[in-house]
Protein backbone atom coordinates (compact mmCIF):
# COMPACT_ATOMS: atom_id res chain seq x y z
CA UNK A 1 0.00 0.00 0.00
CA UNK A 2 1.22 3.66 -0.95
CA UNK A 3 1.10 6.32 1.14
CA UNK A 4 -1.56 8.01 -0.80
CA UNK A 5 -3.48 5.02 -0.35
CA UNK A 6 -2.77 4.47 3.27
CA UNK A 7 -3.83 8.35 4.36
CA UNK A 8 -6.97 7.45 2.55
CA UNK A 9 -7.93 4.27 4.51
CA UNK A 10 -6.96 6.02 8.02
CA UNK A 11 -9.09 9.11 7.02
CA UNK A 12 -12.18 6.72 6.27
CA UNK A 13 -11.69 4.46 9.25
CA UNK A 14 -11.37 7.53 11.41
CA UNK A 15 -14.90 8.94 9.83
CA UNK A 16 -16.25 5.77 10.95
CA UNK A 17 -15.15 5.64 14.46
CA UNK A 18 -15.72 9.67 14.98
CA UNK A 19 -19.61 8.57 13.80
CA UNK A 20 -20.00 5.66 16.01
CA UNK A 21 -18.83 7.56 18.78
CA UNK A 22 -20.95 9.69 17.79
CA UNK A 23 -23.66 7.67 18.10
CA UNK A 24 -23.45 7.01 22.32
CA UNK A 25 -26.67 8.05 23.80
CA UNK A 26 -25.52 8.13 27.30
CA UNK A 27 -27.96 5.48 28.38
CA UNK A 28 -24.58 4.89 30.79
CA UNK A 29 -25.13 0.88 30.29
CA UNK A 30 -21.49 0.90 30.28
CA UNK A 31 -20.54 2.76 33.32
CA UNK A 32 -21.39 -1.00 35.46
CA UNK A 33 -19.04 -3.37 33.60
CA UNK A 34 -16.29 -0.51 33.22
CA UNK A 35 -13.79 -1.27 36.59
CA UNK A 36 -11.53 1.96 36.00
CA UNK A 37 -14.75 3.59 36.51
CA UNK A 38 -15.98 1.60 39.47
CA UNK A 39 -12.89 1.84 41.54
CA UNK A 40 -12.46 5.67 40.85
CA UNK A 41 -16.20 7.07 40.16
CA UNK A 42 -14.39 9.43 37.47
CA UNK A 43 -16.55 9.61 34.34
CA UNK A 44 -13.40 10.69 32.46
CA UNK A 45 -12.45 6.69 33.50
CA UNK A 46 -15.83 5.48 32.00
CA UNK A 47 -16.22 4.07 28.69
CA UNK A 48 -18.86 6.65 27.86
CA UNK A 49 -16.38 9.63 29.14
CA UNK A 50 -14.00 8.04 26.69
CA UNK A 51 -16.04 8.13 23.93
CA UNK A 52 -16.49 11.76 24.50
CA UNK A 53 -12.99 12.06 24.79
CA UNK A 54 -12.05 9.98 21.71
CA UNK A 55 -14.89 12.64 19.98
CA UNK A 56 -12.76 15.65 20.63
CA UNK A 57 -9.71 14.03 19.79
CA UNK A 58 -10.90 13.11 16.39
CA UNK A 59 -12.17 16.31 15.86
CA UNK A 60 -8.49 17.99 16.36
CA UNK A 61 -10.10 19.67 19.73
CA UNK A 62 -7.98 20.65 23.00
CA UNK A 63 -8.12 17.84 25.81
CA UNK A 64 -7.09 18.25 29.18
CA UNK A 65 -4.23 16.40 31.17
CA UNK A 66 -7.19 15.08 32.78
CA UNK A 67 -8.64 13.94 29.91
CA UNK A 68 -5.61 12.23 28.77
CA UNK A 69 -5.40 10.60 31.69
CA UNK A 70 -8.69 9.43 30.84
CA UNK A 71 -7.73 7.28 27.78
CA UNK A 72 -4.36 6.44 29.07
CA UNK A 73 -6.13 4.50 31.91
CA UNK A 74 -8.55 2.10 29.73
CA UNK A 75 -7.05 -1.64 30.10
CA UNK A 76 -8.65 -2.04 26.88
CA UNK A 77 -10.36 -5.29 28.54
CA UNK A 78 -13.23 -4.58 25.87
CA UNK A 79 -15.80 -6.14 28.80
CA UNK A 80 -17.60 -2.84 27.78
CA UNK A 81 -17.88 -3.54 24.09
CA UNK A 82 -20.29 -6.51 24.96
CA UNK A 83 -22.08 -3.91 26.60
CA UNK A 84 -23.07 -1.02 24.94
CA UNK A 85 -26.77 -0.56 24.08
CA UNK A 86 -25.61 1.09 20.44
CA UNK A 87 -23.00 -2.06 19.68
CA UNK A 88 -20.28 0.54 19.62
CA UNK A 89 -16.49 -0.94 19.01
CA UNK A 90 -15.89 1.03 22.40
CA UNK A 91 -11.93 -0.37 23.13
CA UNK A 92 -11.29 0.03 19.46
CA UNK A 93 -12.68 3.62 19.13
CA UNK A 94 -10.21 4.42 22.74
CA UNK A 95 -7.01 2.72 20.82
CA UNK A 96 -7.82 4.58 17.75
CA UNK A 97 -7.74 7.80 19.47
CA UNK A 98 -4.50 6.85 21.53
CA UNK A 99 -2.91 6.30 18.11
CA UNK A 100 -3.88 9.57 16.81
CA UNK A 101 -2.36 11.69 20.17
CA UNK A 102 1.07 10.27 19.08
CA UNK A 103 0.12 11.10 15.65
CA UNK A 104 -0.06 14.69 16.89
CA UNK A 105 2.66 14.50 19.52
CA UNK A 106 0.50 14.65 22.62
CA UNK A 107 0.71 10.72 22.81
CA UNK A 108 1.97 8.95 24.56
CA UNK A 109 3.13 9.37 28.07
CA UNK A 110 6.69 10.09 29.58
CA UNK A 111 6.14 6.24 30.97
CA UNK A 112 5.15 4.99 27.72
CA UNK A 113 8.20 6.68 26.43
CA UNK A 114 10.20 5.34 28.95
CA UNK A 115 9.34 1.68 28.57
CA UNK A 116 9.62 2.25 24.62
CA UNK A 117 13.13 3.19 25.08
CA UNK A 118 14.19 0.01 26.68
CA UNK A 119 11.97 -1.77 23.94
CA UNK A 120 14.77 -0.28 21.65
CA UNK A 121 17.57 -0.66 23.98
CA UNK A 122 17.16 -3.92 26.24
CA UNK A 123 14.26 -5.47 23.79
CA UNK A 124 11.93 -6.11 26.75
CA UNK A 125 9.39 -4.00 27.73
CA UNK A 126 9.50 -4.84 31.66
CA UNK A 127 13.03 -3.23 32.11
CA UNK A 128 14.46 -6.91 32.47
CA UNK A 129 18.86 -7.44 32.02
CA UNK A 130 19.20 -8.91 28.93
CA UNK A 131 21.67 -11.38 30.27
CA UNK A 132 19.21 -12.47 32.30
CA UNK A 133 16.94 -13.69 30.04
CA UNK A 134 17.73 -17.54 29.89
CA UNK A 135 17.87 -17.21 33.91
CA UNK A 136 14.86 -19.11 34.08
CA UNK A 137 16.18 -22.25 32.07
CA UNK A 138 16.62 -25.09 34.52
CA UNK A 139 20.44 -25.82 34.64
CA UNK A 140 19.54 -29.93 33.31
CA UNK A 141 18.10 -28.30 29.76
CA UNK A 142 20.68 -25.58 29.72
CA UNK A 143 23.58 -27.39 28.64
CA UNK A 144 21.72 -29.15 25.52
CA UNK A 145 19.67 -26.71 24.60
CA UNK A 146 20.07 -25.55 20.92
CA UNK A 147 17.65 -22.33 20.40
CA UNK A 148 16.73 -21.54 16.77
CA UNK A 149 19.33 -24.26 15.89
CA UNK A 150 17.20 -27.44 16.51
CA UNK A 151 15.20 -28.83 14.11
CA UNK A 152 12.02 -27.73 15.21
CA UNK A 153 9.10 -25.56 12.85
CA UNK A 154 7.48 -24.44 16.73
CA UNK A 155 8.77 -21.44 18.52
CA UNK A 156 7.49 -21.00 22.41
CA UNK A 157 8.03 -17.75 22.75
CA UNK A 158 7.71 -16.60 26.23
CA UNK A 159 7.28 -12.95 26.41
CA UNK A 160 8.91 -10.27 28.36
CA UNK A 161 6.84 -10.89 31.53
CA UNK A 162 7.32 -14.50 31.63
CA UNK A 163 11.42 -14.16 30.71
CA UNK A 164 11.92 -11.48 33.28
CA UNK A 165 9.13 -10.95 35.74
CA UNK A 166 7.75 -14.28 36.39
CA UNK A 167 9.85 -16.59 35.19
CA UNK A 168 8.10 -19.67 36.97
CA UNK A 169 5.59 -19.02 34.00
CA UNK A 170 8.46 -19.94 31.52
CA UNK A 171 10.72 -22.28 33.73
CA UNK A 172 7.21 -24.38 34.37
CA UNK A 173 5.94 -24.58 30.72
CA UNK A 174 9.07 -25.35 29.37
CA UNK A 175 9.60 -28.22 31.64
CA UNK A 176 5.90 -29.43 31.12
CA UNK A 177 6.47 -29.15 27.37
CA UNK A 178 9.71 -31.25 27.89
CA UNK A 179 8.41 -33.96 29.87
CA UNK A 180 5.26 -34.37 27.45
CA UNK A 181 7.85 -35.20 24.52
CA UNK A 182 6.98 -31.75 22.62
CA UNK A 183 9.59 -30.52 19.60
CA UNK A 184 9.80 -26.70 20.11
CA UNK A 185 12.49 -24.23 20.13
CA UNK A 186 13.27 -21.06 21.86
CA UNK A 187 15.58 -18.17 20.92
CA UNK A 188 18.64 -17.10 22.46
CA UNK A 189 17.43 -13.46 21.96
CA UNK A 190 13.58 -13.57 22.04
CA UNK A 191 12.13 -10.13 20.63
CA UNK A 192 9.46 -8.13 22.46
CA UNK A 193 5.92 -8.51 20.68
CA UNK A 194 5.49 -5.27 20.64
CA UNK A 195 2.51 -5.31 22.18
CA UNK A 196 3.16 -2.55 24.79
CA UNK A 197 4.08 -0.14 22.28
CA UNK A 198 0.95 -0.50 20.06
CA UNK A 199 -1.31 -0.37 23.21
CA UNK A 200 0.08 2.75 23.64
CA UNK A 201 -1.08 4.20 20.56
CA UNK A 202 2.77 3.99 18.77
CA UNK A 203 1.28 2.31 15.17
CA UNK A 204 4.22 3.31 13.18
CA UNK A 205 6.49 1.98 15.86
CA UNK A 206 4.72 -1.59 16.57
CA UNK A 207 4.54 -2.20 12.79
CA UNK A 208 8.45 -1.78 12.39
CA UNK A 209 8.57 -4.20 15.23
CA UNK A 210 6.07 -6.75 14.24
CA UNK A 211 7.67 -6.96 10.21
CA UNK A 212 11.26 -7.25 11.86
CA UNK A 213 9.82 -10.01 14.34
CA UNK A 214 7.97 -11.77 10.95
CA UNK A 215 11.13 -11.61 9.30
CA UNK A 216 13.06 -13.20 12.34
CA UNK A 217 10.36 -15.79 12.46
CA UNK A 218 10.54 -16.82 8.98
CA UNK A 219 14.24 -16.66 9.17
CA UNK A 220 14.19 -19.56 11.63
CA UNK A 221 11.24 -21.59 9.55
CA UNK A 222 8.51 -20.71 12.35
CA UNK A 223 5.47 -21.93 11.24
CA UNK A 224 3.48 -22.53 15.14
CA UNK A 225 3.84 -20.28 17.87
CA UNK A 226 3.29 -21.69 21.55
CA UNK A 227 2.84 -18.27 23.75
CA UNK A 228 2.56 -18.21 27.20
CA UNK A 229 1.44 -14.72 27.79
CA UNK A 230 -2.12 -13.66 26.76
CA UNK A 231 -0.53 -10.10 25.32
CA UNK A 232 1.77 -12.11 22.83
CA UNK A 233 -0.92 -14.43 22.23
CA UNK A 234 -3.61 -11.40 21.34
CA UNK A 235 -0.58 -9.70 19.22
CA UNK A 236 0.25 -12.66 17.61
CA UNK A 237 -3.17 -13.94 17.06
CA UNK A 238 -5.24 -10.45 16.20
CA UNK A 239 -2.96 -7.57 15.46
CA UNK A 240 0.03 -9.16 13.39
CA UNK A 241 -2.54 -10.62 10.91
CA UNK A 242 -4.25 -6.88 10.25
CA UNK A 243 -0.58 -5.86 10.02
CA UNK A 244 2.00 -7.69 8.69
CA UNK A 245 1.65 -8.88 4.54
CA UNK A 246 1.84 -12.73 4.07
CA UNK A 247 1.43 -12.93 7.94
CA UNK A 248 0.63 -17.20 7.86
CA UNK A 249 1.97 -18.34 11.30
CA UNK A 250 -0.52 -20.56 13.39
CA UNK A 251 -0.48 -19.33 16.95
CA UNK A 252 -1.48 -20.77 20.30
CA UNK A 253 -1.17 -20.44 23.95
CA UNK A 254 0.74 -22.96 26.11
CA UNK A 255 -2.52 -24.32 26.93
CA UNK A 256 -3.82 -25.63 24.34
CA UNK A 257 -0.22 -27.73 23.91
CA UNK A 258 -0.32 -28.86 27.23
CA UNK A 259 -4.18 -30.00 26.84
CA UNK A 260 -3.25 -31.86 23.77
CA UNK A 261 -0.58 -33.69 25.35
CA UNK A 262 -2.64 -34.35 28.23
CA UNK A 263 -5.55 -36.04 25.92
CA UNK A 264 -2.93 -37.82 24.44
CA UNK A 265 -1.82 -39.13 27.67
CA UNK A 266 1.59 -37.78 27.45
CA UNK A 267 1.15 -36.16 30.46
CA UNK A 268 -0.44 -36.69 33.54
CA UNK A 269 -1.40 -34.59 36.51
CA UNK A 270 -2.13 -36.22 40.23
CA UNK A 271 -5.43 -34.19 42.23
CA UNK A 272 -3.90 -31.91 44.88
CA UNK A 273 -5.76 -31.61 48.26
CA UNK A 274 -6.29 -28.28 47.93
CA UNK A 275 -8.75 -25.36 46.65
CA UNK A 276 -8.20 -23.04 43.51
CA UNK A 277 -9.91 -20.51 41.45
CA UNK A 278 -9.19 -19.96 37.90
CA UNK A 279 -8.92 -16.15 36.46
CA UNK A 280 -9.45 -15.85 32.73
CA UNK A 281 -7.48 -13.23 31.50
CA UNK A 282 -9.28 -10.77 29.30
CA UNK A 283 -6.57 -11.67 26.61
CA UNK A 284 -6.95 -15.50 26.50
CA UNK A 285 -10.75 -15.09 25.79
CA UNK A 286 -13.01 -12.21 25.15
CA UNK A 287 -10.04 -10.18 23.15
CA UNK A 288 -9.22 -12.86 20.88
CA UNK A 289 -10.90 -13.50 17.35
CA UNK A 290 -11.42 -16.86 16.55
CA UNK A 291 -10.29 -18.84 19.30
CA UNK A 292 -10.75 -18.79 23.06
CA UNK A 293 -8.74 -20.78 26.02
CA UNK A 294 -11.71 -21.20 28.44
CA UNK A 295 -11.93 -25.23 28.76
CA UNK A 296 -8.63 -26.62 28.72
CA UNK A 297 -7.68 -24.59 31.65
CA UNK A 298 -10.80 -25.87 33.41
CA UNK A 299 -10.31 -29.08 32.68
CA UNK A 300 -6.65 -29.58 33.79
CA UNK A 301 -7.31 -27.93 36.91
CA UNK A 302 -10.61 -29.84 37.95
CA UNK A 303 -8.34 -33.14 37.55
CA UNK A 304 -5.84 -32.00 39.67
CA UNK A 305 -7.48 -29.31 42.42
CA UNK A 306 -9.99 -30.73 45.37
CA UNK A 307 -12.59 -27.87 43.92
CA UNK A 308 -11.87 -25.61 40.98
CA UNK A 309 -13.54 -22.51 42.27
CA UNK A 310 -14.60 -19.78 39.53
CA UNK A 311 -15.36 -16.14 39.98
CA UNK A 312 -19.28 -14.91 39.75
CA UNK A 313 -18.31 -13.24 36.17
CA UNK A 314 -15.67 -15.57 33.89
CA UNK A 315 -15.07 -16.87 30.62
CA UNK A 316 -16.03 -13.71 28.05
CA UNK A 317 -17.29 -11.45 31.00
CA UNK A 318 -14.17 -11.63 33.30
CA UNK A 319 -12.91 -8.68 34.53
CA UNK A 320 -9.63 -7.49 33.79
CA UNK A 321 -6.28 -8.36 36.64
CA UNK A 322 -6.34 -4.47 36.70
CA UNK A 323 -3.15 -4.31 34.70
CA UNK A 324 -3.73 -4.65 30.89
CA UNK A 325 -2.35 -1.75 28.45
CA UNK A 326 0.02 -0.84 30.54
CA UNK A 327 -1.73 1.40 33.32
CA UNK A 328 0.18 0.28 35.97
CA UNK A 329 2.41 2.73 35.00
CA UNK A 330 0.06 5.86 34.73
CA UNK A 331 -1.97 4.97 38.00
CA UNK A 332 -0.87 2.21 40.08
CA UNK A 333 -3.62 2.59 42.33
CA UNK A 334 -6.47 1.96 39.80
CA UNK A 335 -4.72 -1.82 39.26
CA UNK A 336 -4.51 -2.01 42.80
CA UNK A 337 -8.00 -1.15 43.67
CA UNK A 338 -9.12 -3.46 40.31
CA UNK A 339 -7.01 -6.07 41.54
CA UNK A 340 -8.07 -6.00 45.24
CA UNK A 341 -11.85 -5.63 44.18
CA UNK A 342 -11.25 -9.34 42.91
CA UNK A 343 -9.35 -10.67 45.39
CA UNK A 344 -12.61 -9.43 48.15
CA UNK A 345 -14.39 -12.23 45.88
CA UNK A 346 -12.05 -15.21 46.48
CA UNK A 347 -13.02 -18.11 48.49
CA UNK A 348 -9.26 -19.53 48.41
CA UNK A 349 -5.71 -18.73 48.96
CA UNK A 350 -4.55 -19.54 45.59
CA UNK A 351 -5.48 -17.77 42.19
CA UNK A 352 -4.63 -19.24 39.37
CA UNK A 353 -4.15 -17.48 35.57
CA UNK A 354 -3.03 -18.34 32.20
CA UNK A 355 -1.20 -15.26 31.98
CA UNK A 356 2.49 -14.04 33.37
CA UNK A 357 0.80 -9.98 33.45
CA UNK A 358 -2.02 -11.15 35.48
CA UNK A 359 0.02 -13.43 37.79
CA UNK A 360 2.50 -10.17 38.34
CA UNK A 361 -0.55 -7.43 39.18
CA UNK A 362 -1.85 -9.95 41.61
CA UNK A 363 1.52 -10.78 43.66
CA UNK A 364 1.69 -6.78 43.65
CA UNK A 365 -1.88 -6.57 44.83
CA UNK A 366 -0.88 -8.88 47.66
CA UNK A 367 1.97 -7.32 47.98
CA UNK A 368 0.38 -3.88 48.57
CA UNK A 369 -2.78 -4.73 50.20
CA UNK A 370 -1.20 -7.79 52.51
CA UNK A 371 -4.51 -9.93 51.30
CA UNK A 372 -2.78 -13.31 51.95
CA UNK A 373 -3.41 -14.29 48.44
CA UNK A 374 -0.97 -16.65 46.61
CA UNK A 375 -1.13 -15.74 42.53
CA UNK A 376 0.24 -18.99 40.74
CA UNK A 377 0.97 -19.09 36.72
CA UNK A 378 -1.17 -22.32 35.47
CA UNK A 379 1.75 -24.03 34.49
CA UNK A 380 3.31 -23.95 37.89
CA UNK A 381 0.90 -25.02 39.02
CA UNK A 382 0.19 -28.25 37.14
CA UNK A 383 3.90 -28.99 36.91
CA UNK A 384 3.84 -29.34 40.70
CA UNK A 385 1.24 -31.97 39.93
CA UNK A 386 2.55 -33.65 37.31
CA UNK A 387 2.76 -37.75 37.79
CA UNK A 388 6.17 -39.21 36.33
S1 LIG B 1 -12.10 -1.29 27.65
FE1 LIG B 1 -12.38 -1.91 29.82
S2 LIG B 1 -11.33 -0.28 31.01
FE2 LIG B 1 -11.61 0.50 28.92
S3 LIG B 1 -13.53 1.66 28.99
FE3 LIG B 1 -14.06 -0.43 28.35
S4 LIG B 1 -14.57 -1.56 30.26
FE4 LIG B 1 -13.49 0.35 30.83
S1 LIG C 1 -23.63 1.72 26.68
FE1 LIG C 1 -22.95 2.55 24.67
S2 LIG C 1 -24.57 3.99 24.13
FE2 LIG C 1 -24.81 3.59 26.33
S3 LIG C 1 -23.55 5.20 27.35
FE3 LIG C 1 -22.23 3.44 27.08
S4 LIG C 1 -21.18 3.86 25.16
FE4 LIG C 1 -22.98 5.17 25.18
Amino acid sequence: MNEEESFLMNYERRRKFLSLSSSCIECEACLEVCDTFAVTQDLLKSPMGRLKIANKIFNDEHISDDELKGIYTCTLCSLCDQFCQKEIPISEIILESKIKLVEKKLGPLDIHKKITLGVIEKENSVNGNPEDRLNWIPEEYLKNELFENKKSSTLLFLGCMSSFRVKESASASYQLLKEGGYNFKIFRKEPCCGEYVYSSGDLQLSKKMFQENFDAFKKAGIKTIVATCGGCLYAFNNVYPKYVDGWDIEVKHVMQVIHELYQQKKLKFKRSEIEITYHDPCRTGRKLKNIDIFDEPRELLNNSSKILHEFSKNKEFTPCCGAGSGIRGVDSSISIKIGKKLFDELKTEIIISSCPLCVFNFNYVNYKTQAGIKPIYITEYLLEYLEK
